[in-house]
């Protein structure tokens, strides 16, 4: 028994297979280029197996109401060629089995609660910081959904009085991704995240930026665990400055966990979503 996995990201596809338990026998790494010949890769990849099912975790915003006209497909994305992109749809008509279909975060977060950072807990929330912000929520052991997807990246929060910079995000300007993520960072300091010295001003402002995020999940959602992960959470100062932040900033208010339980870091890493459509995938069958 083979099951399918894709997680696709607006810079790079990661494919695999995994044996029944769920043990990575095969992947691939492309980069995301035009739809259709992204698409003619990823198919000589699974081409070689007799699938039982597949599980995608996609980059969005994407359409996951299966009572809706688009669902399956790549909504307002700003990456060349994919807007509207019936991405599921492609995969089905190729392969007939049966599909789990969620955002990357969300197959994230299913990973790092399954087998990762929130094994044993029945809830999780899974935040990236990376190129964008977005996150994943697992409540009652199950992906959560409304309308569609939450869009937990464009939330507002409250800037920074010293904080003159104007904000990345085309939509909404000075929203949480518009003020920490990646590329604001660049953009407000001049110097990528990765080259950013510890003692720089701007890693106190982005742990107060993701602090108020997580005050804010917290008290409408009460995860049992707030997962970190993406390319700006690979500074492990930056870690204790959300910590101490969130302290400081819930004031007691709200019985939580102790922080260092409760705020971690993804512990499957980069396998985390990939992990988690593996285990989407099994569950489709
Ligand atoms: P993506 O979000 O595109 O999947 P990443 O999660 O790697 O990719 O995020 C890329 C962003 O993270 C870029 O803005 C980059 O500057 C920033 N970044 C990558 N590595 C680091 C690091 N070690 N420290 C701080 N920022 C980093
Ligand atoms: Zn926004």
């Amino acid at each position: 028994m083979y099951y399918g996995a894709i997680e696709a990201g607006g810079t790079k596809m990661v494919c695999a297979v995994g044996d029944e338990a769920l043990t990575i026998i095969d992947r691939l790494e492309i980069p995301t280029t035009l739809p259709e010949e992204t698409l003619e890769r990823i198919y000589a990849f699974f081409d070689q197996y007799s699938l039982c099912s597949m599980g995608v975790g996609s980059f969005g915003p994407i359409g996951i109401n299966p009572d809706k006209d688009n669902y399956g497909y790549i909504l307002a994305t700003p990456k060349k060629g994919w807007t509207a992109f019936d991405l599921l749809g492609n995969l089905k008509s190729r392969y007939s089995i049966p599909f789990a279909w969620t955002t990357d975060v969300n197959a994230a977060a299913y990973g790092e609660m399954k087998r990762g950072a929130a094994k044993g807990k029945k809830s999780c929330i899974y935040l990236t910081v990376g190129t964008g912000i977005g996150a994943g929520v697992v409540i009652d052991e199950t992906i959560f959904q409304g309308l569609g997807h939450p869009e937990m990246g464009h939330i507002r929060i409250r800037r920074a009085d010293s904080d003159r910079y104007e904000g990345t995000c085309p939509y909404h300007r000075d929203c949480l991704e518009g003020l920490a993520a990646g590329p604001s960072l660049e953009t407000r300091t001049g110097t990528k995240g990765e080259n950013l010295p510890e003692a720089h001003p701007a890693w106190e402002l982005q742990a107060y930026y993701i602090a108020q995020a997580l005050m804010n999940y917290t008290l409408t959602l009460a995860p049992e665990k707030i997962i970190l992960g993406g390319g700006v959470m690979n500074q492990g100062h930056l870690l204790h400055k959300i910590r101490r932040q969130f302290i400081e900033q819930m004031a007691g208010y709200m019985d939580t966990p102790e922080v260092n339980e409760y705020i971690v870091r993804w512990q499957l890493a980069n396998e985390s979503g990939i992990i988690g459509c593996l285990l989407l995938a099994k569950e489709a069958v």
